[in-house]
């Protein structure tokens, strides 16, 4: 499953948006969105995120 931005937490810093090797992650207005079409699912942006605001959408059994 692609990650998902769990809005509570994010704080629209833009870290993970640098860092996404696939351009999967955008600014939003006070947050960032993941374009699920694009995200590899390489967790860059989970370690890259200083509020522990980006998580697997589920359990992470690859297809
Ligand atoms: S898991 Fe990887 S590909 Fe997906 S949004 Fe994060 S950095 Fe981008
Ligand atoms: S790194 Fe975390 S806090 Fe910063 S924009 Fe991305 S999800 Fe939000």
């Amino acid at each position: 499953m692609p990650m998902i931005i769990i809005e509570e937490l994010c704080k629209g810093c833009a870290a993970c948006v640098e860092v996404c090797p696939n351009k999967a992650i955008t600014r939003a207005v006070k947050t960032a969105k993941i374009n699920q079409e694009l995200c590899q699912d390489c967790e860059k942006c989970v370690f890259v995120c200083p509020n522990g605001a980006i998580t697997g959408a589920s359990n992470k059994s690859k297809s």
